[in-house]
């Protein structure tokens, strides 16, 4: 009796330990599929060692990225110490350790690209470790980061409006307000004697941009932002994601992209007898719920502009398949109510 229960404690154990992985395949069953990231996207990625957890890499002379393979931060040898791009909370236990693999100098100052916590709350450590460390952020940026109070986020100790060069032993730094993603405000780092650039939540190479338009709140700039881009003499862009760096081509693709998805959806929305589609759907709804009566007349535009968007990109960016139809909701917003 006693080894009888035992078993079946044995037993009912197991089926507890299975039982997991049991609703896991489930749930994996449930999951869409997609495409794989094209082999020519792969063929780019920088490697990460996945024991060390990071990799820096000395993109220009003196220039150095480091990415865990989802973030990118970026820093500047100067001979008068480290200016340090972004402080990523995914990277933050390895930034010091990426720099002192690199140079001698220490880190003294930090850039905010804007308030984002993903991209600069690592700097809360950071000062832990570098007591002495100036950072600089634009001023609506800082204006947000100081009432955040996020002991992840330091208020900046240095802050411009707009624009601001810094100069610090053989570099010269130029920053720019953007408005291409946050609400606070984006900035554009650029070492013209480098022809380097950072634009973080721009674009991510050989890939259609992340969700809305990279969560952009301002489609009206988002659309701007790749002439601007453009408009710089740089050969090596840092978009702020993934393991990929970009290039000119990079930002022409992406800007062809996204006028595509913009003027697709905006004729597809145009076109689209919307009395008739409504009146369609009032037969299932009643025309008491006009949520749902508009909800189908949107869901419908949103969906034939996928599918052509899908049709014309899938063989050209990864990841079309998997945001172009969220791409398509922030155009239509767009398109319907801005433009
Ligand atoms: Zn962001």
């Amino acid at each position: 009796m006693h080894l009888l229960c035992n078993r079946l404690a044995s037993l009912a154990l197991m089926a507890a330990a299975l039982l997991p992985w049991a609703s896991q395949a489930q749930d994996l069953d449930k999951l869409p599929s997609y495409v794989p990231v094209l082999p020519a996207v792969k063929a780019r990625a920088l490697a990460v060692d996945p024991t060390k957890g990071f990799l820096v890499k000395e993109v220009k002379p003196n220039v150095c990225v480091v990415t865990d393979g989802i973030y990118q931060s970026a820093f500047v040898t100067t001979g008068k110490g480290v200016i340090l791009f972004d402080a990523p909370e995914s990277l933050a236990q390895h930034i010091v350790k990426a720099v002192t693999e690199v140079t001698r100098e220490p880190i003294v100052q930090l850039v905010y690209s804007h308030a984002h916590l993903d991209h600069i709350a690592g700097a809360g450590l950071l000062v832990k470790q570098l007591p002495k460390l100036a950072i600089v952020a634009e001023a609506d940026t800082a204006a947000f980061l100081r009432e955040k109070k996020d002991p992840r986020r330091p208020i900046p100790t240095s802050t411009f409006k707009n624009q601001r060069t810094l100069k610090l032993g053989t570099m010269t730094v130029e920053l720019k307000k953007g408005q291409w993603h946050s609400p606070e405000g984006d900035l554009f780092v650029y070492l013209p004697q480098r022809k380097f650039l950072m634009a973080i939540d721009t674009l991510a190479a050989g890939h259609v941009p992340f969700m809305d338009f990279d969560l952009s709140t301002n489609m009206h700039a988002y659309l701007k932002v790749f002439d601007q881009l453009l408009s710089y003499d740089f050969d090596v862009l840092v978009p702020g994601h993934l393991t990929y760096l970009a290039d000119r081509q990079d930002v022409q693709m992406s800007k062809d992209y996204a006028l595509d998805v913009y003027k697709t959806v905006k004729h597809i929305h145009d076109g689209t007898d919307q009395m008739k589609v409504m009146s369609a759907a009032a037969q299932k709804y009643s025309w008491d719920n006009k949520f749902a009566i508009f909800r189908t007349l949107l869901d419908g535009v949103i969906q034939q502009c996928a599918t052509e968007i899908q049709g014309r990109w899938i063989g050209k960016l990864a990841g079309v398949d998997v945001f172009g139809e969220s791409h398509c909701r922030a155009a239509l917003i767009y398109a319907r109510w801005d433009d």
